[in-house]
C-alpha cells in the first residue's frame, strides 16, 4: 500500500486541510442565518465521510447494473421507506443529486419542450429551477410566473386562479426559496385542477417543517413533490421526489436514472437515510416548532425596531427584510452583518430591482441557529444586534455597533458550541 493511502489530509494536502480547518472554525465562530443552511449531526457526517463513497451503482435496489450492491440496497431501501413514512406518501425516489436535479427530473417526466409552466416569481420568493431564463427550465419550457399581492405580499389565490385559467399551464408549481408564509396546498390543487394542470410542490425550504408537523403537508393535494434534504430537513446535500401516483412512479424512476442522472451518490444516500430517521423522532418535531417560534421572535424584534418585514411576519423559518427605507441594499446589509460574524444573504423583495446589486432585501432563516440550541431569548438578542447594525446612523455609530455586536455574537457562539471535536486531524 503506498504511504499516501493512510496519511491524514493534513500531511498529503496541507492547502485543503488548512481550508477545511478554517471552515470548521468559521462555522463555530459565526451565527448562521442563511435560510437554506443547517448544521448536520455527527451521524450524517459519519455517513458522508464513509468508504461507501467508493461504490458505483446504477439502477434501483434489487435491480442494479453493477454487482456488490447488497449493502447500498439496504441503505437506499431504508431511505425510501423512511421518506415515505415521514411524508406520508406511496412512492419516493431518493437519488436526485440536488433539489434542482429533482426538479429537472419532474420536468423530464411530465413535460415536453415548449410546454407551459406557472411558478412563483423569483422576486416574490421563487427558485431559479422553476423557469428562470438562465436555467434550462426557463430555456426549454415556456415559463410564466405568479407574484404576491402588492399590499399583503402573500399569494393572492384568486388572482392566481384567474391567471392559471387564462394561461392553462401543464404544470403549476408551488413553493420557493424566500416565501415566508404558509402555502395553501389544497387551494393550489383546486386551482391546478380547474386549469387542467398538474400540481408540483417544491417544498425544499419547508420540508423539515412539514416533517415536524408544523407546516401542512403537500399530500394528499400535490401530484408530485420535490425537496432538498438540506435546509430545514437538516440532512446532506441532495434531493428527493415523492408521489402517490402509481402510473407515474415507474416513469419517474427512469426520469431520474437514466433520464437526468447516472450513478447514485452512495454516501449521500446513506446520509439521507440517517437524516430521515432523525426527522421521524419527536425531538425533531420539537426542533421544527422551535425554528418557527424563533423566526417569529426575530421578525417581531426587528419589526419593533423599525425594520420592515416582508408580508409583516413569518409562518416559517424565513424572515425577509426590506431595507429600502433604511437606505441600504441587501448586499450592504449582508456585509455589515458579516463584520459582526452573522452570515446572511441578499435577496429580492417583491417587485425589487432586476439586478442583484440593487436588491434591497435581506433573507434570514432560523434553521441552523436553532439546531445550535438558540431559543427565544437568544433570537430576541440577535434581533436587537441586527437592528443596531442596520439602524446605525453614522459611520462612527456603525463601527461602534459592529464592535459591540461582534462581542455579543462571540458570547452566543461560546455558549452554544458546535463540532467541538471536528477538525481534519486523524480521528
Ligand atoms: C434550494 C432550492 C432548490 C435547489 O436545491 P439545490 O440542491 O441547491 O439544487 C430547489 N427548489 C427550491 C424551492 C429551493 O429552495
Amino acid at each position: 500500500m503506498p504511504d499516501h493511502f493512510n496519511s491524514p489530509i493534513s500531511d498529503v494536502d496541507p492547502l485543503i486541510a488548512d481550508a477545511l480547518n478554517h471552515e470548521v472554525k468559521r462555522q463555530q465562530d459565526q451565527i448562521e442565518l442563511i435560510a437554506s443552511e443547517n448544521i448536520v449531526s455527527r451521524a450524517v457526517l459519519d455517513a458522508l465521510g464513509h468508504v461507501v463513497t467508493n461504490k458505483t451503482l446504477e439502477g434501483y435496489p434489487g435491480h442494479r447494473f453493477h454487482g456488490g450492491g447488497q449493502y447500498v440496497d439496504i441503505m437506499e431501501q431504508a431511505a425510501i421507506d423512511r421518506a415515505k413514512e415521514l411524508f406520508d406518501c406511496a412512492y419516493a425516489n431518493v437519488q436526485p443529486h440536488s433539489g434542482s436535479q429533482a426538479n429537472l427530473a419532474v420536468f423530464f417526466l411530465l413535460l415536453n419542450p415548449g410546454d407551459k409552466v406557472l411558478s412563483l416569481d423569483l422576486a416574490a420568493g421563487g427558485h431559479l429551477s422553476h423557469g428562470l431564463g438562465a436555467n434550462l427550465s426557463g430555456r426549454w419550457f415556456e415559463a410564466h410566473h405568479y407574484g404576491v399581492d402588492a399590499t399583503t405580499e402573500v399569494i393572492d389565490y384568486d388572482a392566481l386562479e384567474a391567471q392559471a385559467l387564462a394561461l392553462r399551464p401543464k404544470l403549476l408549481i408551488a413553493g420557493g426559496s424566500a416565501y415566508p408564509r404558509r402555502i395553501n396546498f389544497e387551494r393550489m390543487a383546486d386551482i391546478a385542477k380547474k386549469a387542467g394542470a398538474w400540481l408540483h410542490v417544491d417544498m425544499a425550504h419547508i420540508a423539515g417543517l412539514v416533517a415536524g408537523g408544523i407546516h401542512a403537508s403537500p399530500f394528499p393535494h400535490a401530484d408530485i413533490v420535490t425537496c432538498t434534504t438540506t435546509k430545514t430537513l437538516r440532512g446532506p446535500r441532495g434531493g428527493v421526489i415523492l408521489t402517490n401516483n402509481p402510473e407515474w412512479f415507474k416513469r419517474l424512476q427512469s426520469a431520474v436514472f437514466p433520464g437526468v442522472q447516472g450513478s447514485l451518490h452512495s454516501q449521500v444516500l446513506a446520509a439521507k437515510a440517517v437524516c430521515f430517521n432523525e426527522a421521524l423522532t419527536a425531538e425533531f418535531s420539537t426542533y421544527a416548532s422551535q425554528v418557527v417560534t424563533n423566526a417569529k421572535v426575530l421578525a417581531e424584534t426587528l419589526g419593533g425596531r423599525g425594520i420592515r418585514i416582508v408580508s409583516g411576519g413569518t409562518d416559517t423559518h424565513i424572515v425577509l427584510l426590506d431595507l429600502k427605507s433604511r437606505g441600504l441594499t441587501g448586499q450592504q446589509a449582508e456585509n455589515i452583518l458579516a463584520q459582526a460574524n452573522i452570515t446572511s444573504n441578499k435577496n429580492p423583495v417583491p417587485d425589487d430591482a432586476p439586478r442583484p446589486p440593487d436588491w434591497v432585501g435581506l433573507r434570514l432563516g432560523t434553521g441552523a441557529a436553532t439546531t445550535r440550541g438558540l431559543k427565544q431569548a437568544e433570537f430576541a438578542a440577535l434581533g436587537e444586534i441586527i437592528a443596531s447594525l442596520i439602524n446605525a446612523q453614522s459611520s462612527e455609530d456603525a463601527m461602534q455597533a459592529v464592535a459591540t455586536a461582534r462581542g455579543k455574537i462571540a458570547d452566543i457562539c461560546a455558549d452554544f458550541p458546535i463540532y467541538e471535536n471536528q477538525g481534519t486531524e486523524p480521528r
